[in-house]
């Protein structure tokens, strides 16, 4: 088959290339320096039903500087469904050799090229339902559905034409400019785009409404499948809204204007991310912007965050865009860091760096107090492995890290540096090296240096706190150490503060290894509690002497500052973790305090850890002793609050950890409508949830349940959900093994956020004896995952599958799973197992040693 390419090969005395499947870094630099000025023009012909095929016809121009060598592009689909091309006139006879086309020596020139495939699009980016689809690339899986050059830094200006049927519409990143008249489909000419990588280009086609609005001066467009007329009509102000603001706010910091012309964006129901930041076509989860009445202050904070997120990447990752992949985490930080400084005016009422704390903290310690921690910044040698550098340490560490940069330089000296580093590399691509240089220039610190341990290594710092009062004087000691044993320092700055019987004092400290203090004698005594991450800095692991550790325990309801409080809980919860605090103590604190407590972030962190400490960390007997007290505590929190927002999250808590008959029967009292709960409209995803509780609870009328929530749905595309999702909550557990081996075919895992949701239920605590049959076949599955799906997928499939344990036996079988994996296994993707495992590890640990 590959005879042909080959003997042209040798005919020119040359050894073949032959890349590496997937897009190896050194490919992508050799192509990198060759070419140049790159376009495609690219022709889909979407047809009316899903499973006939896509054709389509891609024609790229480009400048070689070397025609030396054979050319590789990317398609990682079988030659049958390249059924012509030719380079420069030149025919060629299409081979795929390790996801690559070779194009040969002999068929290129020095300077201009063209090169044209005909083709049958790959389906798998292409997300295609019955009378929907959407392309989504990221981060290098354009060349599943086309031939191209699949990597970030050759930038290609796109012009794209589209055929739909008969009553779509359709959105890319360049706006509509034409049409051409067939009698049976729709085609719409599209303008050539700005330079953009493969993985920003998309678009999305199908059965949607479009809202338009004006903000500014500027035109939005909302492409959205919602059928609730009245819930389009309660958040479509706010969406367009939060877009401008974003906008504007953007144009301000950056001294840059909006750079991708027009801003269309798409609703997507039961989308794999949040949001994707396609420049002129920004894709976002549909749940994410579409509110329900009853939404929690955290989702209210949640879609501005989303919304603030993606518009920053306009200039942070599509305007200057990272050179490979390995940088990833560059865009992500400041979309996370920008977005905070977006929304906090949106929200006056909002303590904010309480906010930031809870967003960034407790997420980005899940995965670096594990085995399983990685450096922000990681060497990636194939593209193919991208998916395995996003998560945690990119989306929350990342944003502390650069806080803590930012205090290094100042506010007004760190903008000035990305104004700069953005004007010097619009449109093209950058490195953390580059920016690094920029802002090195503007600080007396060695930034080389500091980075080397923030944001090159793995894991966090562990800093003792020592406490020692000696007369009426207290002597404060920290200790900075590398848990790994490398010797690491991580200079930071802290905010401790002291807690006296009437007022809090603070220390702010900037240290890398040790630091002591004394507090004078003071009238009135000697401090009662010391918390080193007061002020809301500080990032590691802190370990507190026992007295330091109860003192905060017992005075946390009492603190007067809401940051405070909450830092408190943070450092509560991971000396838990760590083994220094029981979990029935933390029970007892959270018990304590949440009555109290007045801010809502607080209240929905404490209600957070609260699940999390009676699922995972208390044993199933003490949890039926523990049920009714705690869910007298939750309902007497529903009647206590004041907002609809607050309402939620309490009765959110409620039904996921409800267990007695008598809460039982009252959430399905409330499902039947036969109760409301004042101030607390349930919409169709509430309901549905609330259905699918009950259900995995084993209702004796769990069928009926089902059945009657199905013809309840007014909206097709939650219908679709709710059907996929119904077999991990079935009673039998011959329908949830079905379920659990259904999913084992790739193409039954296509709708990732449908099958989270499955797994979610199907290894619910309460299924744990039924379902752990199943971890080990799961886990085995995430390699393929990473091949098959979309980036986040491998990491939330690890999570789901061991979400519900807390056994002994399953912590063995899973260390053992680990400990087996053959060693050529994808080191980073161990990683994604041994962080996902942490949880149960711990648990394990903890309530059975
Ligand atoms: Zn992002």
């Amino acid at each position: 088959m590959a005879g042909g390419l080959a003997f042209v090969y040798f005919k020119m005395g040359r050894v073949p290339s032959k890349p590496d499947a997937g897009i190896p870094q050194a490919l992508a630099i050799e192509r990198a320096g060759r070419i140049s000025d790159l376009h495609y023009e690219v022709t889909l012909n979407v047809p009316d039903a899903r499973d006939k095929p896509i054709t389509g016809h891609l024609r790229a121009t480009f400048k070689l500087s070397d025609a030396a060598q054979p050319l590789a592009f990317d398609f990682a689909q079988p030659a049958e469904r390249v059924s012509a091309m030719h380079a420069n006139r030149t025919i060629i006879t299409p081979v795929v050799e390790h996801e690559h086309i070779n194009i040969p020596a002999s068929a290129l020139v020095a300077g201009d090229n063209i090169v044209e495939f005909e083709f049958v699009a790959g389906d798998a980016p292409l997300n295609r339902s019955d009378d929907f689809l959407y392309a989504l690339f990221v981060p290098a899986r354009a060349s599943l559905a086309m031939p191209v050059f699949d990597q970030p830094d050759l930038k290609a200006k796109w012009k794209l034409v589209l055929t739909i049927p008969l009553g779509w519409v359709a959105v890319t990143n360049g706006k509509e400019i034409g049409r051409v008249g067939n009698p049976d489909s729709t085609g719409l000419i599209f303008e050539e785009t700005a330079p953009i990588p493969t993985y920003l280009f998309s678009f999305a086609a199908g059965k949607f409404q479009v809202e338009t609005a004006e903000r500014g001066g500027r035109t939005f467009r909302m492409f959205h499948r919602e059928t609730d007329t009245q819930k389009v009509a309660r958040n479509r102000d706010a969406i367009f809204d939060l877009h401008a603001r974003a906008i504007s706010w953007l144009e301000d910091y950056t001294g840059i204007p909006y750079p991708f012309g027009k801003f269309d964006f798409v609703l997507i129901p039961s989308f794999q991310f949040g949001g994707m930041e396609h420049p002129g076509a920004v894709f976002y989860n549909a749940s994410g912007l579409m509110l329900d009445e009853s939404a929690t202050q955290t989702q209210l904070l949640g879609r501005a965050n989303v919304i603030s997120h993606e518009t920053s990447h306009m200039w942070f990752g599509d305007l200057v865009t990272m050179k490979w992949f390995n940088d990833v985490w560059m865009k992500e930080v400041f979309a996370n860091f920008m977005a905070a400084k977006i929304v906090n005016p949106s929200f006056p009422t909002v303590n904010h760096e309480l906010r930031f704390l809870f967003q960034q903290y407790p997420s980005a310690y899940d995965v670096d107090r594990t085995d399983g921690a990685n450096p922000i910044r990681q060497p990636l040698a194939n593209l193919n492995e991208a998916g395995s550098l996003y998560g945690a340490i990119i989306y929350q560490k990342a944003p502390i890290v650069m806080r803590q940069l930012e205090l290094l330089l100042g506010a007004d000296s760190f903008r000035d540096g990305l104004r700069e580093y953005l004007k010097a590399h619009a449109f093209g691509n950058a490195t953390w090296t580059d920016l690094i240089a920029v802002l090195d220039a503007r600080t007396p610190v060695d930034l080389v240096a500091w980075s080397d341990s923030w944001v090159e290594a793995r894991g966090r710092p562990r800093i003792a706190v020592t406490v020692t009062p000696t007369g009426g004087q207290t002597t404060v000691s920290l200790d900075e150490t590398d848990p790994l044993g490398r010797g690491l320092v991580w200079p930071q700055t802290l905010d401790v503060a002291i807690g006296y019987a009437d007022r809090v004092e603070h220390e702010r400290v900037s240290f890398s290894t040790h630091h002591e203090w004394t507090i004078p004698a003071k009238p009135g005594g000697a401090p009662l509690w010391i918390l080193p991450t007061g002020g809301g800095l500080g990032y590691g692991d802190f370990v507190l002497d026992p007295a330091t550790l109860e003192a905060l325990a017992t005075a946390l309801p009492k603190m007067p500052d809401a940051l405070m409080r909450g830092a408190t809980l943070v450092t509560l919860w991971e000396s838990m973790l760590e083994g220094r605090l029981g979990p029935d103590r933390i029970t007892e604190v959270l018990f304590a305090a949440l009555p109290a407590e007045v801010d809502e972030l607080n209240t929905n962190q404490m209600l957070a850890y609260l699940r999390g400490v009676y699922w995972r960390f208390t044993a199933a007997d003490d949890r039926v002793d523990l049920a009714p007290k705690l869910e007298m505590l939750l309902r007497s929190g529903l009647d206590r609050a004041a907002s609809t927002s607050e309402k939620a999250a309490w009765f959110g808590a409620l039904r996921s950890v409800a267990s007695t008959t008598a809460t039982v029967t009252w959430l399905e009292q409330v499902w039947r409508h036969d109760v409301t709960i004042p101030q607390l409209p349930l919409g169709e995803a509430d309901e549905a949830e609330l259905a699918l509780e009950l259900a995995v609870r084993d209702v004796p009328n769990a069928n009926a349940i089902l059945d009657a929530q199905l013809g309840r749905f007014r909206n097709a595309d939650r219908r679709a959900r709710f059907l996929f999702v119904r077999p991990s909550v079935s009673s039998d557990p011959a329908v949830r093994q079905a379920f659990f081996e259904s999913l084992k075919d790739p193409k039954n895992r296509t709708h990732e956020a449908w099958v989270l949701e499955g797994a979610h239920y199907l290894h619910h605590p309460l299924r744990a004896a039924t379902s752990k049959k199943f971890v080990i076949d799961a886990l085995a599955m995430v390699l393929e995952i990473q091949r098959t799906g979309d980036i986040f997928f491998p990491k939330r499939w690890a999570d789901a599958t061991l979400s519900g344990y807390q056994s002994p036996q399953t912590a063995a079988d899973v260390r053992q799973f680990i400990a087996e994996l053959p060693p050529d296994y994808p080191p980073r993707l161990r990683w994604v197992l041994l962080s996902s495992a942490d949880t149960l590890f711990r648990a394990a640990k903890i309530l059975h040693q």
